[in-house]
Order: C-alpha cells, then sequence, then structure tokens
C-alpha cells in the first residue's frame, strides 16, 4: 500500500474497524499515527460499570488517548475479602463505560480515524477489500483491511478454549454522593464485585456458575435476595435506591482464533475474553491494539512478512489469554472455604492454558521493532520465555555479537562495545548489566565464553 495512496473519509479507507470499545479505539489511534487512513463503525453499548487496572490506564496514555484518560479519573481503593481475610490491593478505575467508550471515540476522532455509528449486519468482500452493511443494506464503512474489533458481540470463531460457563448479575444503585472505592468478595456459590462512585451510584456485581443462571424474569429477585444474605454486600448498598432491574452479562473466559489472514484480523473480545476476576479485561485489549497496530503496518508494507505475523499475533492472543486466565485460576484457588461447591470446584479445575516455558539461550522470534514484525534474534530465560530483544534500546544478540567480534581487553567495555554500535555507553552498560544478571555473560568477565 502505497503512502499517497492511503484515505479515509467516504471511500475505501486503508483500514475498517467494526467496534469502538478500547481494542478498535486505541488500534484506530495507532494506525492513524502510522498514517493510515481508518473508519471504525460502532454502534452503542450495553451500559455497564467496570474497574480499569493501572496498567490499562498507563496503556491508554500510551496511545494518546487523553480523553479515555481523564475519563477514567483517579484510582480508587480496592479491597478483596477471601477465604476469610481482608486484603488492600491496588487501586482500581472505576468507570461507566458508556463515557469511557466515548471519550475513547473522542480520542479516536482526534487521531484522525472517520467514525461511523450504525450497526453493522453483514460483511461483504470485494475485490479491493471490505464493506460493512446495516439492516437495510446501507454501506457504514468499507476499507481494504478487515479488524473484527465487536467485542463478545462479533460474529463467533471457533472456541479453542473455553472455561466454565460464567455469568455476571449486576444492578446500579443511587446513595449518597462522594465515596470512592470497591471490594470484591467470595461466597459459596460466586463471587460479588462491589463498587461505589463518586457521584453516588453503587454497583453489585455478581459473579455465578453458568448452571445456576436464575431465570431471565426473576433476576432483580434473585439478585436482591443473594444481595440479602450476604452482610457485606447488603451494606455496600443500605439506603440507597436501585437505579433499575437487575441485567446479566456472559463473562465465560473464551479464546477463539485471532484469525488472520493477509486482509483480516480479529482483536480484543472478538478474539479472546477474558474472567473478569483476572480484572485483565481492558488492560489485554489495549495490549492487543499495539500487536495488532505493528502486525497491520507489516501485512500492509510486506505481505510477504504474513508467515511472521501470524505466528507472532497467535503467540501473542495464546499469552494475553494464558496470563490473564493463569491470574483468575490463583483467585479461585485461594479461596479454599467452599472448594466442594460446584462454582469453585469447577474452576479450581479448569486448567488454565500453560504459561509458555522456554529454556535459556538465543531464539530466533517474530517481535514488534519500530511499529513492525520482524523475525530476530532473542534472548530467553525461564523465567522471561517469550525472549528480550532490547534493554534501554540497545540490541542484546548485535550487542552479544560486538563482544565476540572485538578485541577483548583495553578501555571501557561499555565504551567499546558503544562505538560499534552506535550507542551512548551509559545504555550499553545497563545492556551489559542485564546479560550478566541473566546468565548470558559470567559475572565480571567482558566477552562471553568458552
Ligand atoms: C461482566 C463483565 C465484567 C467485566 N469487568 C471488567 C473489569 O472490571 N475490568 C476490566 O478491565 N475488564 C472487565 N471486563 C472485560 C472488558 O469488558 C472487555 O475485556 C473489554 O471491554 C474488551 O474490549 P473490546 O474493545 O475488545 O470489546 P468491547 O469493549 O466489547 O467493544 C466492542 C464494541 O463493538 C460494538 N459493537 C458490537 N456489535 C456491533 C455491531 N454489530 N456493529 C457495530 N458495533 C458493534 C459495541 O457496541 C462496542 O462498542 C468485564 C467483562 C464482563 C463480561
Amino acid at each position: 500500500m502505497d503512502h499517497q495512496e492511503r484515505r479515509g473519509g467516504h471511500g475505501m479507507a486503508d483500514v475498517l474497524i467494526l467496534g469502538g470499545g478500547p481494542a478498535g479505539t486505541v488500534l484506530a489511534r495507532r494506525l492513524t499515527a502510522l498514517g493510515y487512513g481508518v473508519t471504525l463503525v460502532t454502534c452503542a453499548r450495553r451500559a455497564a460499570m467496570e474497574g480499569l487496572s493501572l496498567r490499562a490506564v498507563e496503556g491508554l496514555r500510551r496511545a494518546g488517548c487523553t480523553e479515555a484518560v481523564a475519563a477514567a479519573g483517579r484510582p480508587a481503593s480496592r479491597r478483596v475479602d477471601w477465604n476469610g481475610r481482608r486484603t488492600a490491593l491496588n487501586g482500581e478505575h472505576l468507570v461507566d463505560r458508556n463515557s469511557l467508550d466515548a471519550a475513547l471515540l473522542r480520542d479516536a476522532a482526534a487521531g484522525g480515524a472517520v467514525l461511523t455509528r450504525g450497526t453493522v449486519a453483514a460483511l461483504e468482500q470485494g475485490k479491493n477489500g471490505w464493506r460493512a452493511v446495516d439492516a437495510t443494506g446501507a454501506v457504514l464503512g468499507s476499507g481494504r483491511f478487515l479488524v473484527e474489533a465487536r467485542g463478545r458481540r462479533a460474529p463467533n470463531a471457533p472456541a479453542r478454549e473455553t472455561g466454565p460457563r460464567t455469568l455476571a448479575v449486576g444492578r446500579v444503585y443511587h446513595g449518597p454522593a462522594g465515596e470512592l472505592g470497591s471490594a470484591a468478595l467470595s461466597f459459596a456459590d460466586g463471587w460479588a464485585w462491589l463498587a461505589a462512585l463518586p457521584d453516588g451510584r453503587r454497583v453489585v456485581q455478581l459473579v455465578i456458575d453458568g448452571a445456576d443462571s436464575p431465570a431471565r424474569a426473576n433476576l432483580t429477585d434473585w439478585h436482591e435476595a443473594v444481595v440479602a444474605a450476604l452482610p457485606e454486600a447488603a451494606g455496600w448498598v443500605a439506603g440507597c435506591t436501585p437505579m433499575g432491574e437487575a441485567e446479566v452479562r456472559d463473562a465465560t473466559a473464551v479464546r477463539r482464533s485471532p484469525g488472520v489472514t493477509a486482509d483480516r484480523l480479529r482483536i480484543g473480545d472478538a478474539a479472546f475474553a477474558v474472567d473478569p476476576l483476572s480484572g485483565h479485561g481492558v488492560y489485554a485489549a489495549v495490549a492487543w491494539a499495539f500487536a495488532a497496530a505493528a502486525a497491520v503496518n507489516t501485512l500492509a508494507t510486506d505481505p510477504t512478512a504474513w508467515p511472521a505475523v501470524e505466528r507472532f499475533v497467535e503467540e501473542r492472543c495464546a499469552e494475553l489469554f494464558a496470563h490473564a486466565a493463569d491470574a483468575g485460576n490463583q483467585f479461585y484457588r485461594a479461596e479454599e472455604r467452599w472448594r466442594d461447591r460446584p462454582f469453585w470446584r469447577r474452576r479450581a479445575a479448569w486448567p488454565p492454558a500453560p504459561l509458555p516455558t522456554a529454556e535459556h539461550g538465543i531464539r530466533r522470534r517474530a517481535v514488534v521493532v519500530n511499529d513492525r514484525i520482524e523475525e530476530r534474534p532473542v534472548l530467553v530465560t525461564p523465567a522471561l520465555p517469550r525472549g528480550v530483544l532490547a534493554i534501554g534500546g540497545v540490541e542484546l544478540y548485535p550487542l552479544l555479537e560486538s563482544m565476540n567480534a572485538g578485541p577483548s581487553r583495553g578501555g571501557d567495555l561499555a565504551e567499546r562495545c558503544g562505538r560499534s554500535l552506535v550507542q551512548p555507553p551509559g545504555r550499553v552498560a545497563a545492556a551489559l548489566s542485564w546479560l550478566v544478571e541473566n546468565g548470558f555473560l559470567p559475572g565480571g568477565q567482558s566477552r562471553p565464553g568458552p
């Protein structure tokens, strides 16, 4: 794709993104920053309150989503009542997803993406690209490359891994304004997330096994009864007025395929959705968007790089899912009081996808370099199975090579290597320390063995 050809607007964009949640909007910003024309088609989402991890907000900041960062506000204190113990955790940013997503769309538009509001009902593939149409057949947007970012509502791709079926039944209340905070607490048949927003809204979200699903008609009565039986939850909303009925959301962990081809890719919850207990959902969607920007950029400029892109995207998808599954699983195992109850038994038994492991050494891996995916030698340790390409901008493998090639004596090592790599000696010294700490250089030795 030629740079001059790139455009959005009413013609065919370079990239058509379906879905304006964290994944779609952050990708739109990354791609417009790289000079691509982007059309983003999205429709209204269901109301929801969520807690964003500090890492998720840091990712939004890195993507330049200043409106979204402002909407996330300051982090609230968070505590966990689990296995009979109360613990204070890192804070989380409590957000009304409608406000957050509206801010994300403003960020995407400010970056130059063309926004279209509408519900995509079908996709048409032509000779030059993709068209998204609504239920009346009206074209909502078109683009040469298609990104599916419609979250859990995206048309399903086959699931590769699925956790126990999980539902979240939430209800919003209104109480005195001013308090900010959240709590997670376990109970015999699930766990609850409690949140208090500064505008006085309070949330009680009950996460239960799919098999315990209350009938839709009785959802609110069921929610009321469970809250009444949990003193902590009842206290959280004491004196508050319900703002509507209880609502249910599917919260099952599921990994699908990122479905990467030369002209399409699935990202965010459309590719994999994690258990809310992990607290990784929005973070994973944002991290995905960064990886996807490199994937799209690489395919647009070099379609022959497709095998490396596919490998990278598949690995990244499996890895993000495995980390989130592992984080959730650790919480489920930590609750020992109700091990025999179906909710806890099923989740403790669900083996999360094993985290990648690797032996110490040098491997060729697909990595992101300057917003492109390339195969490069990386240094792998059991603790860093994906491998490390560079420390402080100094690529590690060329550094090891430069030590093998250069004289072993005379002058400062960091200065000598820095000269051959055209890098400041301070940075090279930091990279050399990393090599020593991680067993690639014996301590104090000036060049790797033998
Ligand atoms: C019950 C529950 C609680 C959660 N709590 C948290 C939490 O506390 N913290 C956290 O980090 N994560 C949480 N998550 C996960 C988080 O919601 C997702 O991981 C995250 O929103 C994924 O972002 P996304 O951009 O991939 O998808 P989404 O945020 O789902 O965005 C998809 C977008 O596509 C749009 N769309 C859908 N269909 C169409 C269509 N046909 N046409 C056009 N547009 C369409 C939607 O309206 C939406 O704007 C929770 C999830 C659940 C189910």
